[in-house]
Parts: C-alpha cells; structure tokens; sequence
C-alpha cells in the first residue's frame, strides 16, 4: 500500500479509518496516527462530509449505491484546511460477515492545472494568431496601397507641370494623366474593398479562369516596369493549361510582386543578360507552376533564412512584406512558393522564384 503514489483508504462501516497508506499522509497533511480511527469526513470539506455518514448510513441499511463502484470528482480537504480536486473510487469488501470500503484518492491538481494552463494557451494563441492576421493585413494594404498612390501623386504632378507649361498644347496628356488618375484611384478602391470582405468572411473571390487570361491583364504592367529598367521580359505561358480556380487580382499581385522583385535583384546586372523569363508549366496532373527566373545578384545564405520574414527587406526603400503576402496568398489558394538560386554555388547567375497552384480538379 505505501508503495502507491495515490491514496489508499479503508474505513468500516461507520466511516472509521482502518488504514490509510503513506500517499494518503503527504496528500492530505495528517500523520497516519491522527487518521487511523478518526472519521473519513474530516477528509472532506464541510456539508460533504456531513452528507457522507448519511450515505453511508444509508447504504448500510438499504443497499442504494451512490459512489460504490464508479469513481467521481470531489473535493478533498488538507488539515490545513485548503482544499484540492480530486478523483475517488469506492470499493467494498465484505469478509466474514464484516463490511469495508476501500477508496483510491488520486490528486486532480496539477491535471487541473495542466488544463487549465493549456486553455490559457490555446486562448492566447487564438489571439495572437488575430494580432498577426490583423498586423499583416494592415501591412498588405499599406504595400498594395503604396503603388496606386504614388503612381497617383505622379500622374498629378506630371498634370500640373504640364498645365502650368502650355495648358492647350498639353491638353492630351494631361487627359491621359487624369485617366491613370481614375484607374489608380480605382484600383486602390478595389484594395479596400478586397480587404473588407476578406476580414469580413475570409472568403476570397475565385472564379474559374486560365492563366493565359490571368497574365494578360499584367503583361504590360509588368512589361512598364522592366522596359523602365532596360530589363527583357519574356514570357511562355502556354495557352493549353487546364484551368485553376483562383482569386485572379490576388494572382496578379503575387506575379508582379516576384517581376518587381526580379527587376530590384537586377540593378547591377550587365546589359547582355539584363532579361527576366516568366514560364508556366504543368509539373503534376493537377499542379501548374509559374517561375520568374532572375539573373540578378541571387539569394544568399543568410537572406534565405529570413526571407519569408514579414519586414525583412535588404532595400533601402523597402517594406519586406511582399513574399511574405505572396506566400499567404499562393497558400491559401492550396499551392506553394519557393526559390532557388539558378546555379548552386553561385549567387551571381541569378534566382528563380516559383508558385504553385492547384489545377481544377472537374467533378
Ligand atoms: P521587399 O521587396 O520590400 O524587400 P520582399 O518580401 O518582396 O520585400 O523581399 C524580401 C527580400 O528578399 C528582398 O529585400 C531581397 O533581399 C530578397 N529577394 C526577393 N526577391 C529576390 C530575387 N529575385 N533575387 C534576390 N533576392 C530577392
């Protein structure tokens, strides 16, 4: 019996204590004299351990079982008078016409604990886990806002330049500029309004669509951007990919984010191998793969550890966030993104950076 790490104790019929093993001393803080002989209510506290000899009273006169048998949760009481959870089992022994009971007393406390801690826990990750969600929220729409607003600010300032010039010679421009003015403005409308309903059910809009179709819409934007930087694009997306279901403004967002990047990576690239190659490919029956192959300054050891990092950024204008936006996105639409760097070891030819989509599975 001592040999046990939970309580063991007999009583008779009157709910005396027989015996009471040495987990029982250290469990409830009585000596094994004070126990042995003394009631086992005094284990429990108040009206529980009244309640106790009229169960016992009863049962020893009707039989009507309450805890013989089935183990329960109570209180227990220390001599110190606080008190603890704990789980009990009754067992009756009947010997030669005489009855006993014996009950098993397992400490609930540190479980409890443990429960309670892992609820905290849990609490506090549900949290941080909205924190984050909401952090990077407000960062993907400071970034996805920053182009259409800057773009915006120049086409005004171009506006007013020309119109302080010669305002009837420059009439056509400043039209254009006011143009871009209204697409820009509508576009980062189009942001917010993204945003909301993502916050909102975190449903994003997909629609069947091919990606021929997808790139279209962000051939000449991106195109602007490497012809700015004396960069080739080129492009080979086949036009017979089986189709995916997709958010396509997301998709765009994450294909000009890894050009723009490509285009960052290539400030110190020689004339001659200033060109950027975008492919799809279908890689598994049911995966598309779309790869932005670089020939910039690569990716090094030490970037390529945090460079999925919200805020890491090695540009002096930059914000850090965009793979790490990009890699939310291809993830919530069931794909993955990665990079490599062109040779093995060696940084200087360059990085292809790579997403994965889930193709439309027809049901
Ligand atoms: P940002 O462009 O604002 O720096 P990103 O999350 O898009 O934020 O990129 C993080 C960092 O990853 C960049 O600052 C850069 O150091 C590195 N990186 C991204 N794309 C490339 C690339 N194509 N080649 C080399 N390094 C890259």
């Amino acid at each position: 019996m001592d040999a046990m790490i939970e309580s063991m104790i007999v009583i008779d019929e009157q709910g005396r204590i027989e015996q009471a093993n040495k987990a029982t001393t250290v469990m409830f803080g009585y000596p094994r004299d004070e126990l042995i002989g003394a009631n086992v209510a005094m284990l429990m506290p108040g009206s529980d351990g009244k309640r106790h000899d009229q169960y016992l009273d009863r049962y020893n006169r009707t039989g009507r079982k309450r805890i013989i048998g089935t183990g329960r949760e109570v209180q227990a009481l220390r001599k110190d008078g606080s008190e603890f959870p704990a789980d009990i089992a009754v067992g009756e022994i009947r010997s030669q016409g005489i009855v006993r009971y014996v009950g098993l007393i397992r400490d609930l406390t540190s479980q409890r604990q443990a429960e309670e801690q892992a609820l905290r826990q849990r609490e506090e990750m549900v949290n941080v886990s909205r924190l984050s969600m909401m952090g990077e929220m407000a960062a993907a729409m400071a970034h996805e806002l920053n182009q259409p607003l800057t773009a915006i600010a120049n086409f005004a300032a171009a506006s007013i330049r020309l119109l302080h010039q010669n305002p009837e010679a420059n009439l056509q421009d400043v039209l254009e500029a006011l143009s871009d003015i209204y697409n820009q403005a509508h576009r980062a409308g189009e942001v917010i309004r993204r945003t909301r309903s993502f916050t909102r059910n975190s449903e994003v809009e997909r629609r069947v669509m091919d990606l021929p179709t997808i790139v279209a819409q962000v051939r000449s934007l991106a195109q602007l951007d490497a012809k700015a930087n004396n960069i080739q694009l080129h492009w080979d997306i086949p036009a017979d990919l089986p189709t995916i279901e997709v958010d396509a403004v997301q998709i765009q967002q994450v294909m000009l984010n890894l050009v723009r990047n490509a285009v960052d990576a290539m400030e110190e690239t020689l004339p001659a191998h200033r060109r950027i190659d975008v492919r799809a490919l279908l890689t598994a029956p049911h995966e598309i793969r779309i790869e932005v192959r670089d020939q910039g300054k690569g990716v090094s050891p030490e970037v390529s550890k945090q460079i999925f990092n919200a805020f890491f950024t090695t540009k002096s204008l930059g914000m850090g966030m965009g793979l790490a936006i990009c890699r939310t996105i291809v993830r919530t639409h069931g794909g993955e993104l990665g990079f490599r760097n062109n040779e093995a070891d060696n940084v200087a030819a360059g990085a292809t950076f790579y997403f994965t989509l889930p193709t439309q599975v027809k049901g």
